[in-house]
């Protein structure tokens, strides 16, 4: 479990009444004390009415105790997954790189601080980006704030079902995400999303919506498909066919419904989060801002990542025999990442077995399989003008093979 998937669990529990201690406490003092007190006053045995009082008391006392423990266990996968995320000698490591300190150049301190205030004015923390302009000689850029101020904005209301700012902004900045090479999909998607939304009560509205904002996507997207679907689903037909249904089948028909309300809500949930996701990509590329939040991607390598641990263990087995590694430039070791951040693939060619450089660019032939250029020419020996695929049988020719970017 990753740190904060340990936190929402945690935060989970803070908000569900049955967890919380002043649920079962409150439960008790509103209504077993009272009801207690006014069945005393109207008249019953004190003694029996305390009996029942001392039965709930103990209830509400288990009831709590199990609460704690799932408190317990949540706080206890934080902790594991703090431990888990970070080395442990955390404190060993700094002390390694003290002498010189790091981040003592007054550019590497510049930089860091530079990075820090970023990634704070990134996640909205305003009054933090105040106290670090205060104690350092970094501003944080006014237009730069106005536009993260709009992005928080915008990615709030998507998340709280609310995509009128968002296709606002779509509508502003229609010739950005129109362009070429990449045309965006995103206000397809916020139109289809409202389009979903207004299906599950009006039909007739959906479809009146449908033509009036998401035509002009037909030649790109299924906008036919998804406006004909909204006909075959819904519930008209009566579920009992007239028949007399016993009580059981009725109470299941019911939490059936209940949990599909909720599967629909999560799916909604989840459509929105995939919104302002695909917003915040579309925002960020707009503006030339990094996609992901540096600190955070330096971090997550160094922490989940593994690769301080690998560096340390490196400083540790090499130095002894071969100096100080921080005067080194390059480690002579591979420093495993996770595939989401290995930003600069390499291609190898599958036929000459060697990497593909600026020279001997990989070539992506009609069938789809990828060769070096260099083997391409070798196919194409004696004049030919296509040649036949190492893989398949499919012929590709000369002027037909792109050249691919990793
Ligand atoms: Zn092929």
């Amino acid at each position: 479990m990753d740190v904060s998937a340990a936190l929402s669990a945690l935060e989970a529990l803070s908000s569900s009444t049955s967890t919380s201690s002043s649920g079962p406490l409150n439960a008790l003092i509103d209504h077993q004390f009272t009801q207690s007190k006014q069945r005393i006053l109207a008249g019953d045995d004190p003694k029996t009415v305390i009996v029942d009082l001392q039965k709930a008391v103990k209830t509400c006392k288990k009831d709590v105790e199990k609460g704690l423990k799932s408190w317990y266990g949540a706080l206890g996968n934080v902790g594991k997954a703090v431990d888990k995320a970070f080395p442990p000698n955390l404190g060993a490591i700094s002390k390694a790189y003290e002498d010189p300190p790091l981040f003592s150049a007054p550019e590497a301190a510049d930089a860091l601080d530079q990075v820090v205030l970023d990634s704070l004015g990134r996640r909205g923390l305003w009054d933090a980006v105040a106290a670090m302009e205060e104690e350092t000689t970094l501003t944080y850029p006014k237009d730069r704030r106005a536009l993260a101020e709009e992005l928080q904005h915008i990615i709030n209301s998507i998340l709280s079902s609310n995509l009128e700012p968002a296709l606002a902004w779509c509508e502003t900045n229609k010739p950005f995400l129109n362009s070429p090479p990449h045309p965006s999909s995103l206000p397809y998607h916020l139109h289809k999303a409202v389009f979903t939304s207004l299906a599950s009560d009006d039909r007739a509205a959906a479809i009146a919506y449908a033509r009036a904002n998401m035509m002009g996507f037909v030649p790109t997207q299924p906008v036919l498909k998804l406006i004909t679907s909204c006909l075959y689903t819904g519930n008209d037909i009566p579920q009992n066919n007239g028949k007399d249904v016993d009580m059981d089948e009725e109470a299941d028909g019911c939490n059936q419904r209940k949990a599909e309300e909720e599967d629909k809500k999560r799916e909604r949930q989840e459509q929105l989060e995939e919104l302002a996701k695909m917003l915040k990509d579309e925002f960020c590329r707009r503006y030339q801002w990094p996609k992901e939040d540096p600190l955070e991607v330096a971090l997550d390598l160094g922490s989940r990542g593994g690769a301080l641990n690998v560096i340390e263990k490196a400083r540790k087995v090499m130095s002894e025999h071969l100096g100080p590694i921080r005067t080194w430039t390059d480690l002579p070791i591979e420093v495993p990442l996770p595939p989401s951040r290995r930003y600069h693939s390499v291609f190898v060619c599958p036929v000459s077995k060697e990497q593909a450089t600026e020279s001997n660019p990989p070539k992506m032939l009609t069938c789809g399989h990828v060769i070096a250029q260099e083997s391409f020419n070798r196919l194409l020996k004696g004049g030919r003008r296509s040649a036949k695929c190492p893989y398949c049988p499919i012929e590709t020719s000369q002027s037909v093979a792109q050249r691919l970017y990793f």
